[in-house]
């Protein structure tokens, strides 16, 4: 078996039990790897109705075929379950250096089964795997407990971990390794629920791929292709990300794609944006260090940043993205570029969702504003629009439940039900997940995504920038092949060409890789075929929980408040895409895959 390491570890917490499968073909053939392994897995084992957080929910952690090889940015990995936050699929991924590890460690995927009645982390080296006691790592922040077991186990273990925030169980606790969140849905307060602490993966067992020189010679024909596409851009001569993962937010303001206050306003002021711009972040903030990010990238696109003084000090440490500085600065009204940078230091180090946070802190201040909630309610705290100090400070409240930090780590849907009052309609989410930093109201393409997705709004999963006079046919062509993507073990950031809408010039190279990587020929007609069936399996997974038709939209903000561009008034409107969208899927009027489009994909309906 080339490319795959062949097996599977299962982990029993509640007996301790450890069980290794070996990989089947059959899955190889209908899933590929990652997200595919991991949604056959929950689809097949986890009946719908079984609560997140209970020993009958599973998490599963998997890799891909090409992860760990050789090929360009071969770093992902994925975790999904029953998600704690919204009720429905939950799912992450993230890149970094755990899930070559993984796969170094000869494993393709965990399954973690049940929960411990104790903290306990799972070591996993050379086809071996241990539950070991994690007593004393239990309240350590991700940073240190990566510390402790790498000084432990040592120094070339690669850590997944969760801090204090998924130990306490808030709902949109995420997985962290070195600052790199899989940081949606909530597994991380999976994990805590569990008692499990991290996944620590060692191993010398570098995978063997079918075709070692092909392989080389495919990458270097990639990389030459994105390097011209880079010098074309920016006249830059390499790889390595100028600005590393954030970006120029006065230009996400120009372009009326940045979020402003909760997604109300339509203009904020080119000085707040640029205050909290990555150039502002270059001449301010960021250090000269720059470390690689993820297994075998040349892209290095993590910044490092260190506030010496003052009340955002914070320590040497990976810098906010563009998701984290909308989220923790546009959404928010808050141009204190230093705050962002703690808060995104404290979300990491406590393993928390920085979009989910900055969407509940977002609603909480429009409540507050709007005098839904007093000072009484928030413990004293005022929670305006731009006061970075009270912001900073709720965050912190949230990762340890105090005071009003308990309704808030709920999540921006629950805990403005919680709230009550109308304060639901400052809740900005599809389907319970929150809305990522990308507005849907000048992009339909991206609203009709967000509101489809099975694990509800999300900028992963076909990429944000999605082409907005792509049709519906492309819509659901790039969600398919983002599940492909996401199986494959591959950065989303550096197969961009892979959704391009000329995909004989792009997503034909797939087949290519898979053959020189694993042997097996996947033609692109069955790729497709196993992104559709991985989608369709979750869409079948959350209609027995109830989603149809009419969770498949946007918060009434969008279709009620303009964007205006160009003078020209945008709102956005899922209704009406829907019935053609539906149809081309396969699935009813109401949103519900059929019995025969099941059949046709070869899955037994629940
Ligand atoms: S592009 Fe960035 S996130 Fe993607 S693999 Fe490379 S360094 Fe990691």
């Amino acid at each position: 078996m080339f490319g795959y390491a062949g097996k599977m570890l299962r982990v029993d917490l509640t007996s301790g039990q450890i069980q290794y499968d070996t990989l089947k073909e059959e899955m190889i053939n209908s899933f590929l790897g990652g997200a595919g392994f991991a949604t056959s897995i929950i689809y097949n084992e986890v009946p719908p109705l079984t609560p997140s957080l209970s020993p009958q929910n599973k998490l599963v952690f998997a890799i891909g075929p090409v992860t760990g090889t050789r090929w360009f940015g071969s770093s992902r990995w994925v975790v999904a379950s029953k998600s704690p936050l919204t009720g429905i699929w939950g799912e992450a991924d993230s890149g970094g250096f755990w899930a070559a590890e993984l796969k170094h460690a000869g494993f393709d995927a965990i399954v973690v089964e049940g929960a411990s009645d104790k903290p306990v982390f799972l070591w996993v080296s050379d086809g071996k795997a241990e539950i070991r006691d994690a007593k004393g790592l239990w309240g350590l922040t991700t940073t240190e407990t990566e510390r402790e077991i790498k000084s432990d186990c040592g120094r070339r273990t690669r850590v997944v971990s969760i801090g204090p925030g998924a130990e306490n169980l808030v709902r949109f606790a995420c997985v962290i390794e070195s600052g790199h969140a899989a940081g949606r849905s909530g597994m991380g307060c999976v994990m805590g629920y569990k008692k499990l602490k991290a996944i620590a993966a060692v191993g010398d067992g570098m995978p063997e791929v079918a075709d070692p020189d092909e392989l080389k010679k495919l990458r270097d024909q990639w990389v030459e292709a994105r390097l011209e596409r880079v010098k074309a851009r920016t006249g830059m001569t390499t790889l390595r990300a100028q600005y590393g993962r954030g970006a120029h937010l006065e230009r996400g303001l120009e372009r009326h794609n940045l979020p402003l206050g909760n997604w109300s306003l339509d203009d904020w002021g080119y000085d707040s944006a640029r205050a909290i711009s990555t150039d502002t972040m270059a001449e301010t903030v960021q250090t000269g260090m720059r470390v690689p990010t993820c297994w075998n990238c040349p892209v290095h696109s993590d910044t490092m940043v260190k506030i010496e003084s003052g009340p955002f000090a914070v320590e040497e440490c990976v810098g906010p993205e563009y998701e984290t500085l909308a989220s923790y600065g546009s959404l928010l009204l808050n141009d204190n570029l230093e705050s962002i940078c703690k808060a995104n230091d404290l979300c990491n180090r406590y393993s928390m969702d920085t979009i989910e946070a900055g969407t509940t802190i977002a609603m909480a201040i429009e409540c507050y504003e709007n005098g839904i909630l007093t000072k009484e309610d928030t413990g004293g705290i005022e929670l305006t629009w731009g006061n970075s100090e009270a912001i900073v400070e709720i965050t912190e409240m949230i990762a340890r439940r105090k005071g009003f930090g308990m309704v808030l780590a709920e999540g921006v849907k629950k805990a403005s039900e919680i709230i009550g009052k109308g304060a639901d309609k400052y809740a900005m989410h599809v389907k319970g997940s929150s809305i990522c930093e990308h507005d849907p109201r000048i992009n339909p393409p991206l609203a009709l995504k967000y509101a489809t997705l099975p694990m509800g709004a999300y900028h992963g999963k076909g990429c944000p920038d999605i082409p907005v006079e792509a049709t519906s046919t492309q819509v659901i062509e790039r969600q398919n092949i983002a599940e492909v993507v996401d199986s494959l073990g591959v950065c989303g950031a550096t197969s961009g060409r892979f959704f391009s809408p000329d995909r004989t010039m792009t997503f034909g190279f797939v087949p290519d890789i898979l053959k020189a990587v694993t042997g097996i020929d996947f033609d692109e007609r069955k790729l497709m075929e196993i992104g559709e069936r991985i989608f369709t399996m979750k869409r079948a997974y959350i209609t027995k929980l109830g989603v149809s038709r009419k969770d498949d939209r946007l918060p009434a903000r969008f279709s009620e408040i303009p964007r205006v561009v160009e003078g020209v008034e945008l709102l956005a409107d899922v209704e009406s895409l829907l019935p053609s969208y539906y149809n081309l899927r396969g699935w009813d009027e109401n949103g519900i895959p059929t019995i025969d489009k099941l059949n046709e994909l070869g899955i037994k309906p629940l």
